[in-house]
């Protein structure tokens, strides 16, 4: 459209500029909220480092084929959750739904196998999947994940991993948690036992819903996993894959649940538990916590010996688990996790403009120091000054006149009491210091 033709057929109402808002299902993390996210972050960094884990980052999008191989094409995330378009050269790209793909891909296009194994990784950032937005559950929302890729299968790293995600849940003091496990089997035994399941689930079929009806074809696992109140007493009468499990896995199954007692982790075996992508195998948790509704699950994780293999690796070992974060954060705030958000050290109320000049110096200096400080532009009257300070949630108040600059005296009033004392500029700092102020901003 040429600009004459644009602009000539602009009526009166379009010419008021569009208000835009956020897509559905996508949301801004304000500064009120930004504190946790950071402090749930930091703590990730702090104790995944202190298992020995190392973060990777990873793109945003991949292949569309990508996610089709690792998580399959029959599951809900690929065939109607995932962000899709084609790029200008007619390739297939998508926002990725999970982070297990990329990992592999990554280990595999890094050659990570040349590594001492096992590689442990973890990561961090927002995920996307195109679902029905409501109370912990977003369009883009953002996972906390990790993985251990290559070595042996020991139950023993299993049990680790667990021991890891519920050991950075209780750093944050996470509350009523719970932790489901379960073995689904392997390439031998699963397949298997899904044949025994399709059998009994046909048998009971016309006591099922639409839903599950239409999984005893594409994943008769999943009708497991139903939340229907309807299905729930069909459903406890199914064959269980404890009981079909080969002896490999049951032993695996069994000695991870051992070494969970042995590090005092707390679990309750769940046989119903499933997982909703296709690499899944052997075992596989779930944790919950409280304060979320339906939408209770913090994390769920798993091995998936088979995947880097699939995606044209060499045969590798493979578990890992992903936290929602959004979740994460909404039961924390549920149960007054939240810190504060910072306000300011130090409000600087100067006026005049010599004191201008003093303000400029005492604030590069403060903030050196690594203080908070808040240095208005524009010249206030005190009043005003001590009103603002106090609405951004100051400690003091810096007063800057006429006197204070020319006797190298400067007053520092507590905003709380609104008590005042004079110091000079190396007196104030040290005051500052010996009364930690800021403490835990600074290192
Ligand atoms: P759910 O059963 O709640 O749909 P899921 O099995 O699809 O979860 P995974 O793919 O295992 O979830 O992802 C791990 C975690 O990521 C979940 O336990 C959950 O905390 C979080 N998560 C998944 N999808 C969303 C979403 N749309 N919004 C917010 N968090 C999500
Ligand atoms: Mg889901």
């Amino acid at each position: 459209m040429s600009e004459s033709s644009a602009t000539g057929q602009q009526s009166k109402a379009e010419a008021k500029p569009r208000k835009f808002q956020a897509i559905k299902g996508v949301r801004d993390l304000l500064p009120a909220e930004t504190p946790l996210w950071n402090h749930v972050e930091e703590t990730a960094h702090a104790v995944f480092g202190t298992f020995g884990f190392s973060e990777i980052r990873l793109p945003i999008f991949e292949p569309t084929e990508l996610f089709a191989r690792a998580v399959g094409g029959e599951t809900d995330i690929v065939s109607k959750e995932m962000y899709t378009f084609e790029d200008r050269d007619e390739s297939m790209i998508s926002l990725r739904p999970e982070a297990t793909a990329s990992v592999c891909r990554a280990y595999i296009e890094h050659n990570m196998q040349q590594l001492p194994q096992p590689v442990k990784l973890y990561y961090m950032g927002p995920m996307f999947r195109r679902e029905r937005p409501q109370k912990g559950r977003y369009r883009q929302f953002y996972q906390i994940g990790a993985e251990v890729l290559g070595g042996n299968d020991a139950p023993g790293i299993d049990a680790e991993v667990i021991d890891m995600v519920m050991t950075f849940f209780d750093k944050l003091e996470l509350q009523g948690l719970e932790l489901d496990i379960n073995s689904i089997g392997c390439r031998e035994c699963r397949p298997k036992y899904v044949e025994v399941l399709r059998a009994a689930l046909m048998k009971v079929k016309v006591q099922l819903g639409a839903d599950s009806q239409r999984r005893i074809e594409t994943n008769p696992l999943r009708v497991l996993d139903s939340k229907l109140e309807s299905e729930q007493e069909v459903i406890a009468t199914l064959p269980r894959m404890a009981a079909h499990l080969c002896a490999e896995c049951a032993e695996h199954f069994a000695e991870v649940k051992r070494q969970l007692e042995l590090r005092g982790v707390i679990y309750r075996e769940n046989w119903r538990l499933v997982r909703g992508l296709d690499y899944y195998m052997r075992t596989t948790f779930e944790i919950t916590a409280q304060g979320l509704g339906s939408q209770n699950a913090v994390c769920g994780g798993g091995r998936y010996d088979g995947l880097v293999e699939l995606l044209g690796g060499p045969p590798t070992k493979g578990i890992g688990f992903a936290i929602g974060e959004d979740r994460l954060i909404l039961s924390l705030q549920e149960s007054g996790k939240a810190p504060a958000p910072p306000g300011r050290d130090i409000y600087i109320a100067w006026m005049g403009e010599k004191a201008f000049a003093t303000a400029i110096r005492a604030a590069k200096d403060l903030r050196a120091a690594g203080y908070r400080v808040e240095l208005p532009a524009t010249e206030q009257k005190f009043g005003k000054a001590l009103g603002q300070a106090d609405k951004l949630g100051s400690r003091y108040a810096l007063v800057l006149g006429e006197d204070e600059v020319s006797s190298g005296e400067w007053t520092l009033k507590t905003l709380a009491d609104g008590s005042q004392k004079k110091y000079t500029e190396s007196e104030l700092l040290e005051y500052l210091r010996d009364t930690n102020v800021g403490g835990q901003q600074r290192t």
